[in-house]
């Protein structure tokens, strides 16, 4: 008889309106995907393309309480629109690429900035700086079916009420069907991947009790304090 050796972890789900769980089976983000936010971080938007990397699907949480991680000195917030996909596909075109998405949400990258700086420097993994326990705060998602695909719409992050984010979904060097064609030249992407699709300049620290607020116009709107 084939058995559990212990139960299974319960699925990562996001609340969807109009009703329904979403499963989060893979969770990528792409990097540098806005030029100003290149820039910020010393690097050059005309000479070096958008990179991947992933979290765990466990890192997605929609609690409004997110503990404060250890091991860092330097939290940073990354605000994002948020992809689902809904829809398998390998060597997607971006003319058929929207077809693949179920609808969108606005989340947090939450980056261990010391850790992530450290790896680079070194040559070495991001994964410590970036794919750590409730480092992806996502909102609830909303169904393509409802709002379409947006593909502008002002993208503004605020720590304790003060603006810190002030972006436009519209500037990203990869658009939306972009990163989805991109993304799956390398991975067959399936139902149940989130993409993050990268952070507009303004990116800086928070502190335990830290109240932030992500909204992106025409999507949705997350509020989480760190705890
Ligand atoms: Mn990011």
């Amino acid at each position: 008889m084939t058995f559990f050796v212990f139960p299974p972890p319960a699925p990562t789900v996001l609340p969807v309106s109009g009703g329904g769980l979403f499963p989060v089976r893979r969770v990528f983000c792409v990097g540098r995907n806005y030029a100003d936010h290149v820039r910020e971080m010393g690097n050059d938007p005309d000479r070096e393309p958008p990179v991947f990397f992933t979290k765990p699907a466990d890192a997605i949480s929609t609690r409004p309480n997110i503990p404060f991680p250890s091991a860092t000195r330097n939290l940073h917030y990354e605000g994002e629109l948020v992809v689902a996909i809904g829809k398998e596909g390998a060597e997607i075109s971006t003319g058929e690429a929207l077809q693949h998405v179920f609808g969108y949400s606005v989340g947090c990258d939450l980056t261990r900035r010391d850790l992530q700086a450290a790896a680079k420097k070194g040559g070495q993994p991001w994964d410590m700086g970036k794919a750590f326990d409730f480092s992806g705060p996502v909102g609830v998602l909303h169904p393509a079916k409802e709002i379409g695909h947006p593909a502008t719409g002002a993208l503004t992050l605020s720590v304790n009420g003060e603006t810190k984010q002030q972006g436009d979904i519209a500037q990203m060097i990869w658009s939306i069907p972009e990163v989805i064609a991109s993304l799956s030249t390398y991975v067959r992407l399936a139902p149940g991947d989130l993409i993050f699709s990268g952070t507009p300049a303004g990116v800086g620290p928070v502190v335990k009790g830290d109240r932030i607020e992500i909204h992106v116009d025409g999507v949705a709107t997350h509020v989480f304090t760190l705890v």
